[in-house]
C-alpha cells in the first residue's frame, strides 16, 4: 500500500488510494473508507491507516453557474482556487474562504472552513444552500438546512464521516473586482489587538492578527493587525508567479534563533504599518498560496499546527498564559494567526467556529518535547473551555476531544458503517 500524508506531513500511513474519476462512480467497498479532498488539512483527519481513500480531486465538474443570482453547482472535488477562476469575472467570490484557495468543496464542507471575515459571515456552512450526499449503501441523500436537515448538521464539520460528499450548491457573493483595500498596523499587547478588533468588526469584512510568538516581557502579545474590504479598482492583476519548493531540507530551518530574527525584521517592516493599504485578494487571503510545498520547510519530521478557540470570558488570560508557555518553550514559528471569531451559532454538529477568539500556531515537529509543549496549550484550552480545531490536529487526547466536541456521540448514529478515519479512532477509543 502507497504511504499517505497530509499538510503537516506527519503521520504518515500505509492506505490503499481509490481515485474517483466521477460522482457516479461506484464506491470499492473496501472499507474502511475515507473521502480525501486535496490533503489540506494539517493531520489525520483526511488519512485512513490501513483503509482506503476515496481520492475526489476527478470530481471536478461545474454542473450549473447562475451568474444572476451567484448560485453555483458543483462537483465536491473542485476548489476554490477554481470557482473563483470562474465567478469572479463576473463579480461573485466565496462568501467564506481558508488561508488557502487550494481546497476542494468537500474538504470546506467536511471542515466547515472559516475565513478572516467569520465575524460578518460565519462559516462555509452558512452560504451552502443544499449538497447530495452519497452512502456506502449507494443511497443518495439531498440534504439542506430544511431537508434531511439533521443529516445537513452531521456532514457540515462532520470530518468526512458520513459518506461522500458529491455536489453542492452554494451562494456566492457580490464582489466589486479583485482588489481589497485597507490598512495595517502594529500592536503592542493584545488588549490593543482586542481593542482593534472590537473597532475593526463592524467596518470591515476580513481582519486577521499576526503575532509574535516570540516576544515575551513588555513585548508579549505584540503583533500587526490587518483589515481590508473588497473595492472597486481598475488595475491588471501584479504579475507574480508561483515559486516551489522542491526538497525537503535534512534540518528545518524553522529553530528558535531564526523565528526570532524573522519576527523582529516582520514587526518593524515599513509595511506593516501602513495608513492605506491596496492589495490584490491572493496575497492579502492566500499569501501562502504563492510558495507550493512550503510545508517542506519544516524538514523530513514535519510539523504541528495548533488552533484553539476560546471563549470571550477566558480568552483574555487563557492568551498571555498561552504565549508565555510557547515563548518560554522556545519552540514556534512565524506562522501565527490571531483571529476574533463573531458570534454566528455554527449549523454543524462538531464545526469548530465559536464564539470569542482563535490562534493558529505552527510547530516544528521535534518529537517528544513538542508533544508535551502541546499538551500544556490543551491543559489551558481545556480550563477555558475552549476547543482545538480538528482540521489542524494530529495528537490531541480522546478525553480533550470529547470535552471540546461533546456532540460527538450524536454523530456516530450518522456515521456510514463503512467510513472511518485515523482521526476518528484515536479520539473516540477510551483511554
Ligand atoms: C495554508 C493553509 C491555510 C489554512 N487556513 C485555514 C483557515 O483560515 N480556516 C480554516 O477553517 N481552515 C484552514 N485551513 C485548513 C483547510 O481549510 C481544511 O483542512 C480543509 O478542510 C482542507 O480541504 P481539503 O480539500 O484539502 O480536504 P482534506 O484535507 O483532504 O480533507 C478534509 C476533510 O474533508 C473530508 N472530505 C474531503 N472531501 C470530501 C467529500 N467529497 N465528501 C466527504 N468528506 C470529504 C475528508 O474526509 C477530511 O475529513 C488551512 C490549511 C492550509 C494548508
Amino acid at each position: 500500500m502507497p504511504v499517505g500524508t497530509s499538510w503537516g506531513r506527519w503521520p504518515r500511513y500505509e492506505q490503499r488510494i481509490f481515485a474517483l474519476g466521477s460522482r457516479f462512480d461506484p464506491l470499492p467497498g473496501y472499507a474502511p473508507m475515507l473521502a480525501f479532498g486535496n490533503g489540506r488539512s494539517y493531520g489525520d483527519v483526511c488519512l485512513n491507516e490501513g483503509g482506503t481513500l476515496l481520492a475526489t480531486r476527478g470530481l471536478d465538474r461545474f454542473v450549473h453557474f447562475d451568474p444572476d443570482s451567484g448560485v453555483l453547482e458543483c462537483e465536491a472535488g473542485v476548489m476554490l482556487s477554481d470557482i473563483i477562476a470562474l465567478t469572479l469575472p463576473h463579480g461573485w467570490f466565496p462568501p467564506v474562504t481558508p488561508g488557502t484557495a487550494l481546497v476542494t468543496v468537500g474538504g470546506a464542507i467536511a471542515n466547515d472552513v472559516h475565513g478572516k471575515n467569520h465575524h460578518r459571515a460565519g462559516s462555509f456552512g452558512h452560504h451552502l444552500l443544499s449538497f447530495e450526499l452519497r452512502r456506502s449503501s449507494g443511497q443518495m441523500l439531498p440534504c439542506s438546512p430544511t431537508h434531511n436537515s439533521d443529516w445537513f448538521a452531521a456532514t457540515l464539520g462532520g470530518l468526512g464521516l458520513t459518506g461522500l460528499i458529491c455536489t453542492a450548491r452554494l451562494q456566492m457573493r457580490r464582489v466589486p473586482g479583485p482588489w481589497i483595500a485597507g490598512d495595517s498596523q502594529r500592536f503592542g499587547s493584545l488588549d490593543e489587538f482586542f481593542a482593534l478588533a472590537r473597532q475593526s468588526d463592524t467596518e470591515y469584512e476580513y481582519t486577521v492578527g499576526w503575532l509574535d510568538c516570540a516576544a515575551s516581557g513588555s513585548r508579549l502579545g505584540r503583533g500587526i493587525f490587518m483589515r481590508g474590504n473588497h473595492v472597486e479598482h481598475h488595475a491588471p492583476p501584479p504579475r507574480t508567479g508561483s515559486l516551489r519548493i522542491a526538497l525537503t531540507p535534512p534540518l528545518s530551518p524553522v529553530n528558535n534563533l531564526t523565528v526570532r530574527l524573522f519576527n523582529e525584521l516582520y514587526f518593524r517592516r515599513p509595511a506593516a504599518a501602513q495608513r492605506h493599504a491596496l492589495w490584490h485578494y491572493k496575497p492579502f487571503l492566500y499569501p501562502l498560496d504563492g510558495l507550493l510545498e512550503w510545508n517542506r520547510l519544516y524538514g523530513p519530521r514535519g510539523f504541528f499546527q495548533y488552533q484553539c478557540a476560546l471563549p470571550p470570558d477566558a480568552a483574555a488570560t487563557a492568551l498571555p498564559e498561552m504565549l508565555r508557555v510557547i515563548a518560554g518553550a522556545r519552540q514556534g514559528s512565524p506562522l501565527v494567526v490571531l483571529k476574533q471569531f463573531g458570534s454566528m451559532p455554527s449549523l454543524g454538529w462538531l464545526s469548530f467556529p465559536r464564539p470569542g477568539v482563535t490562534l493558529a500556531l505552527d510547530f516544528p515537529n521535534r518529537g517528544v518535547v513538542t508533544l508535551r509543549l502541546l499538551e500544556a496549550l490543551d491543559a489551558i484550552t481545556r480550563a477555558a473551555g475552549g476547543a482545538v480545531y480538528p482540521a489542524k490536529d494530529a495528537r490531541m487526547s480522546a478525553g480533550s476531544f470529547q470535552q471540546y466536541f461533546p456532540a460527538w456521540k450524536r454523530l456516530q448514529d450518522y456515521m456510514d458503517p463503512q467510513f472511518s478515519s485515523s482521526f476518528w479512532r484515536r479520539v473516540t477509543r477510551s483511554e
